[in-house]
């Protein structure tokens, strides 16, 4: 086996000497994965063989690539787990039919692949990121995540990208040795470009994918759960451009509601994806024999049509306005977001209340830091479950959501 291709000197220094000296140990092993990938992936795909490894150095799987291992390590988190007691945009508080932080990750995940496979990328690494990439969201959402960034303001505030990382190389537990997850660099850069997108350049190719991924799943997602919901109905969508799209594609105005609004989602779907992985084809088809690494320094940026970008930028307008801050969520995040101040501030003065993991960090952490920490980590029922226990005050359920 040999390192597939020749990086620059200086890109990848001290890890390419470490992998060169690892494959030479195995000169005669060649890996099912490395095959399967050599015969599959693009040349700009980040092939597994090129990964700058870990921070503690492991064997090879024989049959699972290193991105494989990552995606099954952090499908095995608990905090992986957890998602699917956190919500999205809508809380459990409103039925049981809109996403979850957990099936929005699906979703994503799901959708992403799709696009590494059309574009001969690494679905592997693209799976890992994208079930990595909200595992940092706290209790109750974006309103959970700035009531603890206001809570934690005079040491560093709080975002959820950051938490992530924090998670999977500290506090998830599953070696001896060593604290967090030990993930492939190229998976934990994905969530370091997340935390840091205004002062990056141009990431991979297979994180740009899960970021696209991720919008094309929540703007049609939130469509259908704010519909579902009752906080939209079909004439407030009928103006915006891309519904407009939807309705010469498929005949939604002849269907029943619930059927036109299934549609319409799938629809809303299949225009990004097609108008995505149509100009993303032309954009690569001149790069065809660069490697992953030449790529990124070219600073190519995947994205959609410039006319296809303006009409989705109007539906994520038209859904800041009307759903994200409908007057009926935003009572249900100002009460989430109170809760979780109140329980913030009474583990403050209360550290004994703390599990005794967290009570052990103490000693080597600030106090309101720790206290962060196990607050970001709950999913909202448990949230509310230790509000009512340690503040004696029960969070009240709303009933006429359904
Ligand atoms: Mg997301």
């Amino acid at each position: 086996m040999s390192i597939r291709r020749n990086h620059p000197p200086g890109q990848l220094g001290d890890h390419l000497t470490a992998l060169i000296m690892q494959t030479s140990v195995r000169a005669s092993t060649i890996y099912p994965w490395q095959e399967r990938e050599t015969r599959l992936l693009a040349s700009f795909a980040m092939h597994s063989i090129d990964s700058l490894g870990r921070d503690q150095q492991e064997p090879q799987h024989w049959y699972r690539s290193p991105y494989q291992r990552d995606r099954d390590r952090i499908l095995h988190s608990a905090a992986f787990r957890r998602l699917s007691g956190k919500m999205q945009v809508f809380t459990g508080e409103m039925g049981d039919y809109h996403r979850t932080r957990l099936t929005h990750t699906q979703e994503v995940a799901s959708l992403a692949r799709t696009i590494g496979r059309t574009l001969g990328l690494n679905e592997d690494l693209i799976e890992a990121l994208a079930l990595l990439h909200d595992i940092g969201h706290p209790p109750y959402g974006h309103c959970g995540e700035d009531a603890l960034d206001a809570c934690l303001k005079e040491c560093g505030g709080f975002s959820h990208n950051r938490f992530a990382l924090e998670l999977v190389t500290r506090i998830e537990q599953r070696y001896t040795d060593y604290p967090g997850l030990n993930l492939t660099r190229e998976v934990l850069s994905g969530q370091h470009y997340r935390s840091h997108k205004e002062d990056a350049g141009a990431p991979m190719l297979e994180i740009q994918v899960v970021d696209v991924a991720d919008s094309i799943a929540y703007d049609a997602h939130d469509v259908d759960d704010a519909l579902k919901l009752g906080l939209l109905d079909w004439d407030q969508l009928t103006g915006l451009a891309l519904v407009r799209r939807a309705r010469m594609a498929v005949p939604l105005d002849r269907t029943d509601p619930d059927r036109r609004r299934q549609l319409l989602v799938h629809t809303l779907l299949d225009l990004q994806m097609s108008d995505f992985l149509q100009h993303t084809q032309r954009l690569l088809e001149p790069m065809r024999g660069f490697d992953a690494l030449r790529v990124q320094q070219l600073g190519v940026r995947l994205g959609m049509t410039d006319g296809f970008a303006k009409e989705k930028e109007e539906l994520e307008r038209f859904l800041f306005e009307n759903v994200y801050r409908h007057p009926r969520l935003a009572q249900v995040r100002e009460q989430a977001a109170q809760r979780l101040t109140e329980l913030f501030e009474y583990l403050v003065d209360h550290p004994n209340q703390l599990p005794d993991r967290f009570q052990s960090w103490i000693h080597s952490h600030p106090l309101r830091q720790v206290v962060g920490v196990y607050l970001g980590g709950m999913t909202d029922r448990f949230c509310d479950e230790q509000y009512a226990a340690l503040m004696g005050q029960h969070v009240a359920q709303a009933a006429d959501w359904s």
